[in-house]
């Protein structure tokens, strides 16, 4: 592939931006200078830089964020931050056939939540990790108001009604971990629901933090307001 076109597909701007980036003598591959845009490479791995910083072409992109409280997940915020100001340029940018350009995440976590939140610009990724016909399990670590009792968390197994629907929701696993937090695992995403299922019955949470998507966790050295990308066990191990 031709190496404009490489700059091009990750997001480095229009062909032309991408163009004048080589001609102008702001990439190097490989560690060595190349100033000329046609230059072919074999694209997948490839690492680059282009002004100075660090690239590696994957022809989609598989990423985990982890959430910092205070952002929303829209690309058009109301209140707060989007949490793609936490993404660089190309993969907010990078072309997508037949789909809005960028990653996208896969599904929505409150402003005031923290966690796990994966993003992709693999249709068929998002739609296997996103879709609610998939009953991916969500494990959040939920603080709460009051003390949690043994009768809470019997209901939330058994499954509880909230106002926008008469068939119970429940959770696929529930277990306290101290008095005030709970480990709650999903298998739907509705909306509020961690919130909704708790006031539901008769407790309110103060913190929620989602700790794990399938079988892919949260690692404990990435900080919040942090990416990277899923290795490909990671994203064998997330379908
Ligand atoms: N449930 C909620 O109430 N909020 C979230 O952000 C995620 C799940």
């Amino acid at each position: 592939m031709e190496l404009q076109e490489i700059l091009y597909s990750q997001g480095f701007g229009a062909r032309r931006t991408c163009l004048g980036l080589v001609q102008q003598g702001l990439v190097t591959v490989g560690g060595a200078l190349v100033t000329d845009p046609h230059e072919e490479f074999e694209p997948e791995g490839l690492r680059f830089t282009v002004e100075g910083r660090p690239w590696r072409y994957h022809a989609k992109a598989y990423l985990m964020l982890h959430k910092p409280a205070g952002y929303e997940c829209s690309q058009k915020p109301s209140a707060w931050p989007s949490i793609y100001t936490l993404l660089p340029a190309p993969l907010r940018q990078r072309p997508v056939k037949g789909g809005q350009n960028g990653v996208q995440a896969i599904g929505r976590l409150d402003q005031d939540t923290t966690g796990l939140l994966l993003l992709s610009d693999d249709g068929a990724f998002i739609h296997r990790m996103g879709s609610p016909k998939k009953h991916v399990a969500k494990v959040y670590e939920v603080t709460t108001a009051d003390a949690v009792d043994e009768r809470q968390v019997k209901r939330l197994l058994e499954g509880v009604v909230l106002d926008d629907d008469p068939r119970p929701v429940r959770a696929a696993a529930c277990e306290e971990v101290t008095e005030h937090t709970l480990r709650l695992t999903l298998t739907e995403g509705k909306y509020h629901q961690v919130k909704r299922m708790l006031a539901a019955v008769g407790n309110r949470v103060t913190a929620l933090h989602r700790s794990r998507i399938g079988d892919l966790s949260l690692p404990d050295d990435l900080p919040p307001g942090h990416w990277r990308c899923l290795t490909l066990e990671q994203r064998a191990a997330a379908q």
